[in-house]
């Protein structure tokens, strides 16, 4: 395995919060790595500046290149996609213009085979490509929200919390297709605050608190150890 995301002492500052502080976390080739923390632990920051949507400080290698001076559109370009948390769909858009928007950068050629390949995993878009995403429920806009992402053909698949407000079947379903990604070899970093569903799909993963990764390892190993326990798995 070879490192495809590489980042070090990553720092976010809000004024003088400092919501990220010097985070460092790899992501290999062909894997699920996972980011769990609380509310507020900086998580979605993390992901903002990986994407350059945020000054940040340190650095962010994806495939040997340096991402520093490179802009997020650019770096969707070069292979990166982001699954924000509010899902940002255009509610008065069909399901299936949502997705040819996720692939203008590839050109409409390539629409009609990336659309198959969504479609073919998520089979709920196709039913209901002509309907409006604003009307879909929640479990169906996190499949949009991916299924966009994907449109671009990306090498790394950031996800920030796709579990939020979904009902215990669904997220089951969304990790689902998120192994599957894997399996195809989509490289994938997964942020979650709920740790006991990413820690069982991931191979490696980090526990954020107040800015900071503070423990990092094997993702069954982090799901066994007493202090992850403790605090992210509700053990008694
Ligand atoms: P959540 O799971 O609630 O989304 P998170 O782990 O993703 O949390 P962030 O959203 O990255 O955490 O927030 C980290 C810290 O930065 C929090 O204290 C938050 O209040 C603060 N923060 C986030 N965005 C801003 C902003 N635009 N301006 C000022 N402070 C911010």
């Amino acid at each position: 395995m070879s490192a495809l995301l590489e980042v070090g002492d990553l720092s976010v500052n809000y004024g003088r919060v400092e919501a990220v502080r010097a985070v460092s976390l790899t992501v290999q080739s062909g894997e699920i790595a996972t980011v769990i923390g609380a509310n507020g632990a900086g998580k979605t920051s993390l992901l903002a500046a990986i994407m350059g949507l945020l000054p940040s400080r340190g650095r962010v290698v994806f495939d040997g290149q340096d991402l520093v001076r490179v802009p997020a559109e650019e770096r969707v370009a070069m292979g990166i996609s982001l699954v924000p948390e509010q899902r940002d769909l255009f509610g008065t858009m069909s399901v299936a213009d949502n997705l040819a928007l996720g692939a203008f950068r590839r050109g409409r050629a390539e629409i009609p085979a990336r659309l198959e390949r969504v479609y073919a995993l998520f089979p709920r878009l196709e039913e209901r490509h002509r309907q409006e995403a604003g009307t879909l429920s929640g479990g169906e806009r996190q499949m949009l929200a991916m299924g966009r992402a994907l449109m671009a053909k990306p090498r790394l698949l950031m996800l920030d919390e796709p579990s939020l407000g979904l009902a215990p079947l669904i997220v089951r379903d969304i990790l689902q297709t998120v192994s599957e990604l894997r399996d195809e070899g989509v490289s994938i970093l997964l942020v979650e605050q709920n740790a006991r569903a990413a820690l069982r799909i991931a191979d490696h993963g980090y526990v954020m608190e107040l800015g900071a990764a503070t423990m990092r390892g094997p993702a069954a190993e982090l799901a066994a150890d007493p202090r992850v326990a403790e605090i992210y798995l509700g053990a008694a």
